[in-house]
């Protein structure tokens, strides 16, 4: 072997897993991730071991999006050890299953992270916006609520400080609700990327299957700020509930 010449390429896995088999693996985010990514969540370790029940394939968050739902938003802003901010925003359609229209995470500025706000603000019919604040974030929150944006008014902070109470409550409660079906996922949005892809919905998608073990947990953050909201403020279911699946029209 000559030392020192680059490696001939080859494929990561043995040759028995053919291309066709590794996208069909792909397909199943836990099975990907942890039979092929060598994840470390196992079964029993997952808080979401229903994500998956709720993932419409082939489904694209414009099309849930087109269809002018109430939409609510959760920001998870950046902390003093960590540099990402998530925006997640979330329509309610007529029987309240949970709708993901945008998800955006970055590690922004302040000025920016208004913007990228502004900007979902603008694409969808929002009702109310939930920013978490642990007080060294509340310079924002005013910030914000004292801009010149046309929603200040829909800003309200939402403390999590040390109260794991809450984490306790809200994420279980997630888990019930995709057990249920509550929640129309996109599938379309992640199906078929890279494993090492990092848009923002495969960001949403590995967070919620590797959660507590993945390496960010901000969009998960934004997500429960944003259906706490959506709890709090949605209106009253008006229509008979019409079944679980979702139709296209
Ligand atoms: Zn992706």
């Amino acid at each position: 072997m000559n030392v020192g010449q680059p490696l001939p390429p080859c494929p990561i896995w043995d040759l028995k897993h053919s291309e066709a088999k590794l996208r069909e693996a792909q397909t199943d985010p836990f099975t990907w991730s942890h039979g092929y990514r060598l994840e470390s969540v196992t079964p029993g370790e997952r808080k979401f071991p229903s994500f998956e029940k709720c993932v419409q394939t082939g489904l694209m968050a414009a099309e849930l999006a087109a269809r002018r739902m109430p939409v609510y938003v959760g920001v998870d802003l950046a902390g003093k050890k960590r540099k990402g901010n998530a925006i997640f925003a979330l329509g309610l359609d007529a029987n309240l299953r949970r709708c993901p229209v945008e998800i955006r995470c970055g590690a922004w500025s302040s000025p920016d992270t208004v913007r990228n706000l502004a900007e979902v603000v603008a694409n969808h019919d929002v009702r109310f916006i939930q920013v978490e604040n642990n007080g060294y974030q509340q310079a924002l929150v005013d910030w914000i609520k004292e801009s010149k944006q046309d929603f200040w008014m829909k800003v309200e902070s939402f403390t999590t400080g040390s109260n794991k109470t809450d984490l306790d409550v809200g994420l279980p409660a997630l888990e019930v609700e995709f057990y249920n079906e509550g929640w129309i996922i996109p599938g379309g949005e992640f199906e078929g990327h890279p494993p090492a892809c990092a848009c923002d919905w495969c960001r949403f998608r590995d967070e919620f299957v590797n959660y507590p073990k993945g390496t960010s947990t901000d969009v998960v953050m934004a997500a429960w700020i944003c259906r706490d909201a959506a709890s709090k403020w949605a209106p009253k279911r008006s229509t008979p509930f019409k079944g679980r699946n979702f139709s296209r029209r």
